[in-house]
């Protein structure tokens, strides 16, 4: 047996090199003698086993540290035994090189590795999700929309079964069943999932043209969703079952329906109950009046009382939104807002001028507490 070669020279790195230089010099000294690059070539064999057992020990800390002691002496009188602990190596490996090479490994390493699938998959179709705009007026007293969905059907011309005529699956000739095919090159076999089949071991013998044998078409849908009154703002509907059929006859995923409510230009929202604000004037203020007011449903007439203050909240009782989860409902709350005219005419000037004139301050308590605490 040959003198074995110092771990760092075979990897050509430096013996501080960090773990991003040696994964990069293996990577490249891999790819170069990669047997599957080099097939039938015993000197690239060799190379491959020795730079693959020089990166097993440097690009682990603890192993790197004992080859920095006690050099190959410190693995024992036969050295490295580099069949042990691969399923690390293989982790390494398709990290460093993707899913394509860890194959390969399962390969060398024996069956453990591989993930061998003849088992023809019937999933659950997809869920979908739509988007729908109401108003706050719909979401209050509930409505129903149409939404126009494009959702996978079992093909109607084969009912599903991808093939057109009635042989149906016959075994796939390229894998002869197996689902995997074995690629020889050089001292290695590759196994790699069957391209033909996809891994199921049967193909069709006479696809479905309407659907190319995938047993599912795309169509368009008009489906009713029901909307219940008190719908907040991004809430999801759920309709089971009207999402994509799953592929091989496989159960339906379900249709989210995700509602969007667009703002009022009067009514804000908050939970049940719903805030308006309403403008009145002075005289409105001072001497009460009867104003009409939106409501959630139409509209409603109310009572403005004397002496209503700027910014009073005056609460119209189960005037609110429905609570979506039993009974009742939330309150309407009308805040008041008295406006201050900017601009007189000559009369109104007038009678104004009169009315301070008369005016008595000390009517008010909040001003006579104002002036006591000057
Ligand atoms: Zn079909
Ligand atoms: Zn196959």
């Amino acid at each position: 047996m040959p003198e074995k070669r110092d771990y760092y020279e075979v990897l050509g790195v430096s013996r501080d090199a960090s773990i991003d230089e040696i994964k990069k010099a293996y990577r490249d000294l891999a790819l170069k003698y990669h047997p599957d690059r080099n097939p039938g070539n015993k000197e690239a064999e060799e190379k491959f086993k020795e730079i693959t057992e020089a990166y097993e020990v440097l690009s682990d800390p603890e192993k790197r540290k004992i080859y920095d002691t006690y050099g190959h002496a410190g693995f024992g009188p036969t050295g490295f035994d580099w069949t042990q602990d691969f399923s690390r190596v293989r982790m390494d490996f398709s990290d460093i090189f993707g899913d394509i090479f860890s194959d390969f490994f399962s390969d060398i390493f024996g069956s453990d590795f591989s993930t061998k699938t003849t088992q023809k998959r019937k999933a659950r179709g997809s869920d979908l999700e739509y988007r729908i705009y109401i108003t706050l007026n719909e979401a209050a007293i509930g409505t129903e929309k149409y939404v126009n969905i494009s959702r996978f059907d079992e093909c109607s011309v084969c009912n599903g079964t991808g093939s057109k005529g009635k042989t149906g699956k016959v075994t796939c000739p390229n894998c002869k069943g197996r689902g995997q095919v074995i690629r020889t090159s050089g001292f290695i076999t590759i196994s790699q999932t069957c391209p033909k089949c996809k891994g199921e071991g049967e193909v069709l013998s006479d696809p479905c043209q309407n659907c190319r044998g995938t047993g599912r078409v795309r169509n368009m849908h008009k489906i009713l969703v029901k909307i219940p009154a008190g719908i907040e703002n991004g809430m999801s509907l759920r309709l089971k079952k009207e999402g994509d059929i799953g592929p091989n006859k496989g159960e339906r995923g379900d249709l989210y329906v995700t509602v969007f409510i667009e703002k009022h230009p009067l009514f804000e929202r908050d939970g049940e109950n719903i805030y308006i604000e309403v403008p009145i004037t002075i005289t409105q203020a001072v001497l009460g009046d009867e104003i009409e007011i939106p409501t959630l449903t139409g509209k409603a007439k109310i009572k403005i009382p004397p002496g209503t203050q700027s910014g009073e909240l005056l609460r119209l009782r189960n005037m609110g939104f429905p609570k979506l989860n039993g009974y009742g409902k939330g309150d309407m709350f009308v805040k008041v807002k008295v406006l201050i005219p900017k601009r007189l005419s000559r009369q109104q000037q007038s009678l104004y001028q009169q009315l301070k004139e008369i005016e008595n301050k000390d009517d008010y308590p909040e001003i006579k507490n104002f002036k006591a605490n000057l």
